[in-house]
Parts: structure tokens; C-alpha cells; sequence
């Protein structure tokens, strides 16, 4: 069965589109630690980020990069934290967090409640950008 990763990229599912291309896919994660917390997801659906194949993860950390700097120049932050979790979703991610503080990468702790028009804002600054 798909994942919910899968349906998005599919376009099956909606959700606030930052960037793709042939391989990879970026977008907003729907419960966000911070403003402008993405996740950039391969196309390809594997479980486990470093069961991609080496060449593959070279790219998905260079699509990522791209997005990072992109998410630097827009949400006012100090540096993008990266985090790779992936207990909750079986299709490999890398989240990107802009941070001012170390606690902004905070997992545990309550996520924001952005309204549609919030995220709305934020995926088009972001993507405004991206180049
Ligand atoms: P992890 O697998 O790394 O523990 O967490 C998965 C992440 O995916 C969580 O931060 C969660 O908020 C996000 N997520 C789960 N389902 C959806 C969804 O349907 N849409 C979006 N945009 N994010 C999701």
C-alpha cells in the first residue's frame, strides 16, 4: 500500500508544496515544530533514509540543501536543523527546521496550530524563492 508520503507526492493527498523534481519532493509538515518546518522526501518509496542507495542519498542531501538555503533566506532563523526520525511515516524523510534555539528542534514538545491561510503564506514565501 502507498504511503500517506507517496499519496502527497501523488498529489492524492493535499499539502503545501515547496519544491520537486524528478527524484525528491519538499513540503510543509503538517505538525510543525517551528514556522517553515519541511520535510523532503524521495520519490522513490523507501522505509528507511540510509537504505537509499548511496548515490541517490548524495542527491537527496543536495535537493535539501537547495531547500534549506531557500528556507534560510525567507523564515527569519540562525541556521536549518536537520532531523531524520522516521517512526511515524515508513517512507524516508529529512526534516528541515529553521532554528534560532537549540530547544526549536524539540520534538516533544506541543506543535504550532498554523491555519490554512499561515501555511498558505509560508509555502509560497518559501517557494518564491526557490530557484
Ligand atoms: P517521523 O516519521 O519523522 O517521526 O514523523 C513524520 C512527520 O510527518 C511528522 O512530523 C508529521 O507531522 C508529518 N506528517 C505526517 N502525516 C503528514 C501529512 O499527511 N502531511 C504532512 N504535510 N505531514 C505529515
Amino acid at each position: 500500500m502507498a504511503t500517506i508520503f507517496s499519496k502527497i507526492i501523488a498529489g492524492e493527498i493535499p499539502c503545501y508544496k515547496i519544491a520537486e523534481n524528478e527524484e525528491f519532493f519538499a513540503f510543509l509538515d503538517i505538525n510543525p515544530v517551528v514556522k517553515g518546518h519541511t520535510l523532503v522526501v524521495p520519490k522513490k518509496e523507501i522505509d528507511y533514509l540510509f537504505d537509499l542507495e548511496d548515490e541517490l542519498l548524495g542527491r537527496m542531501i543536495i535537493f535539501s540543501k537547495k531547500v534549506a538555503k531557500t528556507i534560510e533566506a525567507v523564515i527569519s532563523c540562525n541556521r536549518v536543523g536537520v532531523a531524520v526520525i522516521g517512526l511515524e511515516v515508513p517512507h524516508a524523510h529529512i526534516h528541515l527546521i529553521p532554528i534560532t534555539q537549540e530547544s526549536d528542534m524539540d520534538f516533544k514538545k506541543k506543535k504550532l496550530t498554523l491555519t490554512q491561510e499561515e501555511f498558505i503564506q509560508i509555502a509560497e514565501a518559501i517557494r518564491g524563492h526557490y530557484k
